[in-house]
C-alpha cells in the first residue's frame, strides 16, 4: 500500500470521534466509525446548536411568548437553509418529515399514478411504490443502458413520475440527475430523487438539474435522528390529501368538515420536531460553507486509499461491488468463504471498527448481484486516513488468521 500522502485530518469535527469502546480481549480502543452511510455522527457545530436550541426550548407555531417565537422562527427559517442547500426553485416547497422513508411515503401518497423506478432502490424508494403497483425497471450494467431501459419503459407506457436513487447505498454509484430529469420531462413525467446518500456527499442543485422532488434524512447528514425532508414542486403537495390528519395542518375546522392548509403545513400535522429540524438546517449550512469540491476531494482520497488497500490485501477472493470512480464515500465488499456478518463482528470485537453488514435494505439489488450479504464501509467529513488504515490493518490480520 502507498504511504500516507496527507495528514489524517478530518474535514470537520464530529461528535464521538474519540469515543473509547471495549474489545473482546478486555481492553479498549478508540472507536473507528466507518458506518457513516447508515447514520453519520453529528457535526460538533450541530451538537452545539442543539444545545442552544434546547436552552431556548418553548412551544412552537401558536405560542405568543418570546421563546415560542424564537422556536417558530428556528423551524420556519430551516426551510430557507434546506432550500439554499439543494438549490430549490423559489416556488418549491420544503416539507419536514421524519426521514427519507417518511418523505417517500408522503410523495407516494401525493403523486398521481403511475411511477417508474429502478430495481437498485433502497426499500424507502421501493416499497411505497410497490404498494401502489408501480413499475420497476431492471438497471443495466452501464448507466447509458439503464437510461435507455427507462426511456423504453416510458415510451411503452407513460408515467407521471420517475423516482430513482441519486447515489446507491450499496455501490455508491451516482446517476446523472440532469440527464434523467431531461429524459423524464421529455416523456411528460417528473423526476424524484432519493438523496439520502447523495446529499451528505455531493452538492445538489434542483433548479440547475431539473430534479422535481428530493428526499433526504438529517441523521445521514451529520444531524440527529428524527428529521428529514421532502422538497419540490408545490402543486401535487397542495392537491394531495394531508399525509397525517391533525392540528397544524388545517385552515378551519367545524364538526362536519375541515379546510386544509396548503403545503407544507398540510403535511406536517402535530407538533413538529423543532430540535431535529434546526439541527438539520445547521448541518446544511455547515456543509454549504465548505470550500467547493473539498468534501468530494476528501472522500475520493479516502475511497481510493481504501480500494487500493483492499486490492493489495492477500484476502482472495475479495470482491468490491463497484468500480465507479465517481462513487460517493462508501465501498461494499465480500470475501468469498467468509460470511459478511463474521467480518463485521470481527472488526468490531477485535479492533473497535464499526462497519455495516447485510443487505442494506436493498434486497432486490443484492439478489440480482447474487450476494447474500456484504460488508459496507462508509465515511464522511469526520473520517481520516488513519481510520482507513486501521481497517486495512485489521483486515490483513483477518487474512493471516484465515476464515
Ligand atoms: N435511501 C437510501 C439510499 C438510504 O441509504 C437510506 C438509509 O439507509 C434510506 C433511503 C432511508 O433512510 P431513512 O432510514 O433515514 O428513512
Amino acid at each position: 500500500m502507498t504511504a500516507p500522502s496527507i495528514a489524517p485530518t478530518a474535514l470537520l469535527p464530529v461528535v464521538g470521534a474519540h469515543a473509547r469502546v471495549p474489545l473482546v480481549d478486555g481492553g479498549e480502543t478508540r472507536y473507528t466509525n466507518l458506518d457513516y452511510a447508515a447514520s453519520a455522527p453529528a457535526l460538533a457545530a450541530v451538537a452545539g446548536h442543539v444545545g442552544e436550541v434546547l436552552a431556548h426550548y418553548a412551544s412552537v407555531h401558536r405560542g405568543a411568548g418570546y421563546l415560542s417565537r424564537v422556536c417558530t422562527a428556528l423551524y420556519e427559517d430551516a426551510r430557507a437553509a434546506v432550500s439554499a442547500f439543494v438549490g430549490a426553485r423559489p416556488d418549491d416547497v420544503v416539507v419536514f418529515t421524519r426521514n427519507t422513508t417518511d418523505a417517500f411515503g408522503l410523495l407516494a401518497s401525493a403523486a398521481p399514478v403511475e411511477a417508474v423506478l429502478l430495481d437498485i432502490e433502497h426499500h424507502a424508494n421501493l416499497l411505497p411504490w410497490q404498494r401502489r403497483g408501480d413499475r420497476v425497471v431492471t438497471a443495466e450494467p452501464t448507466i447509458a443502458a439503464t437510461l435507455e431501459a427507462l426511456e423504453a419503459e416510458l415510451i411503452r407506457r407513460p408515467a407521471a413520475l420517475v423516482t430513482v436513487t441519486g447515489a446507491s447505498n450499496v455501490t455508491g454509484e451516482r446517476l446523472p440527475l440532469d440527464v434523467l430529469a431531461a429524459l423524464a420531462h421529455r416523456h411528460g413525467a417528473r423526476l424524484a430523487v432519493d438523496g439520502a446518500q447523495l446529499a451528505p456527499h455531493r452538492p445538489i442543485d434542483l433548479a440547475a438539474t431539473g430534479v422535481d422532488y428530493l428526499a433526504f434524512s438529517g441523521h445521514k447528514l451529520y444531524a440527529p435522528y428524527g428529521a428529514g425532508v421532502l422538497v419540490g414542486r408545490r402543486d401535487w403537495l397542495d392537491a394531495a390529501e394531508p399525509y397525517l390528519a391533525g392540528g397544524g395542518a388545517v385552515r378551519e375546522v367545524t364538526v362536519e368538515r375541515t379546510a386544509w392548509a396548503p403545503a407544507p403545513a398540510r403535511h406536517e400535522a402535530g407538533t413538529p420536531n423543532v430540535v431535529g429540524v434546526a439541527a438539520l438546517a445547521r448541518a446544511c449550512r455547515e456543509l454549504a460553507a465548505l470550500a467547493p469540491g473539498a468534501l468530494e476531494a476528501h472522500e475520493r482520497h479516502l475511497r481510493d486509499r481504501l480500494v487500493d488497500g483492499l486490492a493489495d490485501l492477500c484476502i482472495a477472493p475479495l470482491r468490491i461491488w463497484s468500480d465507479s470512480v465517481d462513487a460517493v464515500g462508501l465501498v461494499a465488499f465480500t470475501v468469498a468463504g467468509v460470511p459478511a456478518g463474521k467480518v463485521a463482528a470481527y472488526l468490531s470485537a477485535e479492533h473497535g471498527i464499526g462497519v455495516r453488514d447485510g443487505r442494506f435494505c436493498a434486497h432486490p439489488l443484492l439478489d440480482r448481484l447474487g450476494v447474500p450479504a456484504a460488508v459496507r464501509v462508509s465515511f464522511g467529513v469526520g473520517s481520516t486516513t488513519e481510520d482507513v488504515d486501521r481497517l486495512l490493518s485489521a483486515l490483513s490480520s483477518l487474512s493471516e488468521q484465515g476464515p
